[in-house]
């Protein structure tokens, strides 16, 4: 089946005695056990396992292209769940621009127990010089946040296969409609399903899927069951529901962003545009190679400061000024003041969701907020 049919047929047909063409919400935490004390129904207890949590998993295992998924409470807590799956003393690799919130995980609660190099992944070819005795991972964003970076996830898989190293990367920005590691030699695919998954910005979550089971990975099952950070049962109802659409929703994402960002590139108040489908994209070839389109994120930088940049996201009447990212409604934000005094974001930075408003609404707010 094609990724398109897989969204909307897997695991939604259950056999229920009513008939339902969609999942029931199964708020049960505890399941009948039979005279010999199993589970005839395949599930104990709702920390563990249940009916709406494993349908969720098994359709992004099957649009990612992996064995198994574990779907968690947010996108923070999936990429916790590795973290604390990692011997203590492991090294980790990570990209200078990784998500502040994965990287703060690790700066603050992670750095008595882990060490870490964050460095430019765009540059695969120092990658190798950074792995040590200890290394056990290198983590990988792509595209990355907020300057639209691109990894080149075989390359890097290469490497890490060379040194046995986990390598696993946040596809959050990409969906599982726009790219797939593990097709690319990945070991664990990571999304917030916060965003592009829900695509409503109404349900928080997030997945981690390996592309085979293996020591580590029972790990990781066992922090998210034993942990128990899981998506309640309406979250993944929600998320199921949310992925039927998903493959037409990344159509219009990245529809609008192309044209969004084509008309950005020669406005006159605008220095720079980034977005792995335009041409003047440092790693646009890279990215034309490893994604089927390029997504519904831009960032511009305003010509100007942040004071240039902030009259732009106060002055817009469709996009909402709102951090987060991949819902239905466009999004704007001033990246450096949501990231705080530490960040590196250019102060002229504007981060865009494009969400799936008409396109010339779109470009007719930003023309008449850039005065
Ligand atoms: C939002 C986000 C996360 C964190 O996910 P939450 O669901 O907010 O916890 C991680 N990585 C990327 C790239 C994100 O955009």
């Amino acid at each position: 089946m094609k990724t398109e049919t897989i969204a909307i047929h897997a695991l939604n047909l259950v056999k229920s005695a009513t008939g339902d063409v969609t999942m029931p919400i199964s708020l049960s935490t505890t399941f009948l056990r039979d005279e010999t004390g199993g589970y005839p129904g395949g599930h104990m207890y709702s920390r563990v396992s249940n009916p709406n949590r494993a349908a969720l998993e098994q359709v992004i295992t099957e649009l990612e292209f992996g064995e198994e998924t574990c779907t968690f409470s947010s996108g923070n807590t999936a990429g916790m769940s590795i973290f604390q799956a990692l011997k203590y003393g492991s090294h980790i690799i990570a990209p200078d621009d990784m998500y502040w919130g994965l990287k703060k995980q690790l700066l603050s609660f992670f750095a008595d127990k882990l060490t870490f190099d964050f460095i430019d992944l765009t540059d695969v070819d120092k990658v190798e010089s950074f792995i040590k005795p200890n290394t056990e991972m290198v983590w990988a964003e792509t595209p990355s946040n907020p300057l639209l970076k691109i990894t080149d996830i075989e390359a890097l898989a290469k490497i890490c296969k060379a040194n046995n190293l986990i390598f696993a990367v946040d596809s959050t920005f990409a969906s599982p409609m726009l790219q797939n590691p593990i097709l690319l030699g990945a070991d664990i695919v990571m999304h917030s399903t916060t965003k592009y998954i829900g695509g409503h910005s109404d349900v928080l979550g997030g997945s981690l899927t390996t592309a085979s089971k293996n020591k580590f990975w029972e790990r990781v099952r066992d922090i998210q069951q034993t942990g128990g950070a899981v998506p309640s049962p309406f979250d993944c109802f929600l998320l199921l529901r949310s992925i039927k659409t998903l493959a037409y929703r990344m159509k219009g994402h990245c529809e609008n962003a192309i044209q969004l960002a084509k008309y950005l590139e020669n406005h006159p108040k605008i220095e720079a545009v980034y977005y792995p489908g335009l041409a003047s994209h440092a790693q646009h070839q890279i990215a034309k190679n490893q994604m089927k389109n390029f997504g519904g994120m831009l960032s511009i930088l305003v010509k100007g400061d942040a004071v240039d940049a902030r009259k732009v996201v106060n002055s817009v009447k469709i996009f909402a000024q709102a951090t987060s990212l991949g819902g239905v409604e466009s999004l704007i934000e001033h990246r450096a003041s949501v990231e705080g005094p530490d960040t590196k974001t250019p102060q002229n930075l504007i981060r865009i969701s494009v969400g799936l408003e008409h396109i010339d609404d779109l470009i007719a707010d930003l023309e008449q907020a850039l005065g």
